[in-house]
């Protein structure tokens, strides 16, 4: 596995769970260390305890060096970051870096299995990469195995797929990787490989045009009174729809959707096509923290000077990544207009402390409530929906909420005396 970062290491220890040995590789050395000794170096449920037995059965071993772990190993995944660059095409350095390393060190046939999110045509260039590092021209087949995990629930979505899809231009190189995944029981789909690589962009954009839909959906309904999750529910019964991906908040953020859509805007364009839809999808995205602020300055009136705390800084719920979260955003507009900022978060700031993040960090969730003007909600973890809002209202100073994730009881902080905002939401009496 080459890159254990969410993805590697989740997918790696799914694999010693299916009774594969498996060595990890990785460049960072530090991260490796912690791995080696028991620890995570990421906030994701459930990992540590795998971990731990397949450390101790022997199963799962370590290494910064990916020569030996190339010669050694007859399956290799890719699993590195494949980041945007600022065209919003796919910066595929790491990918290319781990291709000319598995040429160099190649010493018989290996199947070579790109993870990585990647762009259509990506595992040809794998191939050709490869090749142009090994004279001796021993065979490789390169197989796609998109990864369709969700950060939060890494672990259970690796054991248990909705699908696999895997795409190959050799049907032998295809099974092969097929009898990997034998225990797990859901359809495999088998493809080639540029489908496999449009399959994963295709299915982030529909999940980001979901959130956007219903977040363009839940502005008409401040409109007209209507309530946006009594709407989403109605469109959601119908099994055309489906309910997932239909509740209106803040936005889309995290370490794929944004770099993912980028991505698959910059394939249209390069083929000379218009990306509609994906344009429109982002441009609702981009815009819905501005859409948020002018609800809360509607309440609170210019916010230069007002003491704002932002509850909850990671993109979703049970993960520390806080890349392209919305947090940032609103913790970045807010700063700009002069608001002073208190922050919490009950895993963000122990794994990977933001540098240069202009807030006050809070070390428990009641400290956000001290004098404060507006708490902002933008990550739904579990305890901030369990908390005890009542007894601590008479904190604040101005009593606002804003809900970014709609996820508060909008009627019991109402009864409590708060001034409650949830896009298209609607209290009732
Ligand atoms: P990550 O940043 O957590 O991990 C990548 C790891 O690769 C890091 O540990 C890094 O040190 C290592 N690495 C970089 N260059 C290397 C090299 N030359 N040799 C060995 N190791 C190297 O990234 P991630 O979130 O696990 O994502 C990996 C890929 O999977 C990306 O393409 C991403 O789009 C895709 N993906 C991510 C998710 C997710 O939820 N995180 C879900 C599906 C797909």
């Amino acid at each position: 596995m080459i890159g254990t970062g969410y993805v590697g290491l989740t997918t790696a220890l799914m694999l010693c769970e299916l009774n594969h040995q498996v060595v990890c590789i990785d460049t960072d050395t530090a991260k490796l260390k912690q791995l080696k000794s028991n620890r995570i170096p990421f906030h994701e449920p459930g990992l540590e305890e795998l971990l731990n037995r397949h450390l101790s059965r022997g199963s799962l071993s370590f290494t910064s060096d990916t020569g030996q772990g190339v010669r050694e190993s007859d399956i290799l995944f890719i699993t590195v970051g494949t980041p945007s660059k600022s065209d919003g095409s796919t910066d595929l350095s790491q990918i290319k870096n781990v291709a000319e390393t598995i040429g160099s060190n190649q010493n018989g046939y290996k199947v070579v299995v790109n993870k990585s999110t990647a762009p259509v045509g990506t595992c040809e260039k794998v191939h050709r990469w490869i090749l142009e590092r090994q004279p001796r021209k021993l065979p490789v087949d390169v197989v796609c195995n998109p990864e369709f995990l969700r950060e939060g629930k890494a672990l259970y979505d690796a054991l248990h797929p909705d699908r696999v899809v895997i795409g190959a231009e050799n049907g032998k190189a295809a099974r092969f990787i097929r009898n990997l995944y034998d225990a797990i029981s859901c359809p495999k789909m088998m493809t080639g490989l540029r489908t496999a690589e449009l399959i994963k962009y295709s299915a982030n954009a529909f999940l980001a045009m979901k959130i956007s839909f219903i977040n363009e959906i839940g502005r008409l309904c401040d409109a007209h009174g209507v309530d946006v999750t009594d709407v989403a529910t109605g469109i959601g019964l119908d099994s055309r729809i489906g309910s997932r991906f239909l509740k209106a908040g803040i936005g889309w953020g995290g370490s794929c959707f944004p770099k993912d859509l980028a991505s698959l805007v910059h394939m249209f364009e390069q083929a000379d096509l218009s990306p509609r839809i994906l344009e429109a999808v982002r441009q609702v995205n981009d815009t819905q923290v501005e859409y948020y602020l002018r609800q809360l300055e509607e309440r609170l009136g210019d916010v230069r000077g007002k003491t704002i705390s932002i509850l909850g800084i990671a993109f979703k719920p049970d993960t520390d990544d806080i890349r392209e979260a919305p947090a940032i955003k609103v913790i970045q507009a807010l700063h700009k207009k002069g608001a002073f900022l208190k922050a919490y978060d009950p895993v963000v700031f122990i794994h990977r402390a933001p540098t240069g993040l202009p807030v006050t960090l809070c070390s428990e969730m009641s400290e956000t409530f001290e004098d404060s003007d507006c708490i902002f909600l933008l990550t739904e973890w579990k305890n901030f929906l369990h908390f005890d809002w009542k007894s601590h209202r008479h904190r604040m100073r101005t009593p606002l909420i804003i809900d970014g994730r709609n996820a508060l009881d909008q009627n019991a902080l109402t009864q409590y005396g708060y001034i409650y905002y949830g896009i298209g939401r609607v209290y009732s009496k």
